[in-house]
C-alpha cells in the first residue's frame, strides 16, 4: 500500500527487531483479553429437545379456551446445580381476537427467558396489568384483573413448580385455622347463603388473595380464604 506523505520529513527511525516483537507481544495481549470478555446476556441456543407444560385456562373475556406452554431449558444437567428454567411460552386458542398482541407478549417473554437472569418479575409485571374494563373472577371466587394477569399467574404457577419461585399463600397449619373459622362463621351465620366457592355472599373482596371471601368477623375483617385479617 502507498501512503502519500504531505508534511515535512523532519527524522526518520527503522523499525527494529525489539519494536516487532513488542508489537507481537501487544497484540498476542489483546487477543487473549479479548478471549476472557464474558459475554454477559448472549442468548441460549435451542436444544433439540425442551420439557414443558402446557395450562389450559377459561377465561369470561375470551370465547375459547387458551392453551399456554412454558417449555423450559436444562442448566447443569446430570450436576448438583441441574435446575430448570423457561426457555419460551407459547399461547394457542381457537379465538383470533387477541392474537397479534398474545404473539408480540410471548415472543418477547421468550426473549427475555433466553437473556438468562432472574425472570420472575415477569409474573409480578403481568399482574399488575389492569383491564380498563373492569377483569373478571375465576372459579374459586379470586378476581382477576386482566388477561395479561392471567397470563401472569400462569407463569407463577410453573415458576413454583419448577422451583423458581417459592409457593404463596397459607401453609397446612394456617389453612387448618382458616378452615376453622370458615365453619364457625358458616355455623354462626347459617342463615346467610354461601356463594358457588363456599363463601358467604356477602363477602367483600380480600385485598391480598383478591378472592370474595373477606367477612366481618369479632369486628375484624378477615379473610375466609387466605386468613388476612385487619381490625378497625
Ligand atoms: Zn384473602
Amino acid at each position: 500500500m502507498a501512503i502519500k506523505i504531505e508534511k515535512k520529513i523532519t527524522g526518520y527511525n527503522v523499525v527494529t527487531e525489539e519494536d516487532k516483537t513488542k508489537a507481537a507481544e501487544a497484540e498476542k495481549l489483546a487477543a487473549q483479553r479479548s478471549a476472557e470478555v464474558v459475554q454477559l446476556g448472549e442468548p441460549l441456543s435451542r436444544p433439540e429437545k425442551l420439557v414443558g407444560n402446557t395450562y389450559k385456562i377459561k377465561t369470561p373475556v375470551t370465547e375459547h379456551a387458551l392453551y399456554i406452554t412454558i417449555n423450559d431449558i436444562i442448566m447443569n444437567e446430570g450436576t448438583p446445580q441441574e435446575h430448570r428454567r423457561p426457555f419460551e411460552i407459547f399461547i394457542n386458542s381457537k379465538n383470533m381476537d387477541h392474537f397479534q398482541w398474545i404473539v408480540a407478549l410471548t415472543r418477547v417473554m421468550s426473549a427475555v427467558f433466553r437473556k438468562g437472569g432472574d425472570v420472575t418479575f415477569l409474573v409480578e409485571e403481568l399482574h399488575s396489568v389492569f383491564d380498563p374494563s373492569g377483569g373478571y373472577f375465576k372459579k374459586g371466587g379470586k378476581y382477576i384483573p386482566s388477561l395479561v394477569a392471567e397470563i401472569g399467574e400462569v407463569l407463577e404457577q410453573h415458576l413454583q413448580e419448577i422451583g423458581m419461585l417459592k409457593k404463596s399463600g397459607p401453609d397446612q397449619h394456617q389453612k387448618k385455622l382458616i378452615e376453622e373459622k370458615k365453619a364457625e362463621y358458616l355455623e354462626k351465620n347459617a342463615h346467610e347463603p354461601v356463594n358457588e366457592e363456599g363463601f358467604p355472599k356477602g363477602a367483600q373482596l380480600c385485598g391480598k388473595c383478591h378472592t370474595k371471601a373477606a367477612i366481618i368477623m369479632d369486628g375484624c375483617l378477615t379473610c375466609l380464604n387466605c386468613g388476612e385479617s385487619k381490625c378497625g
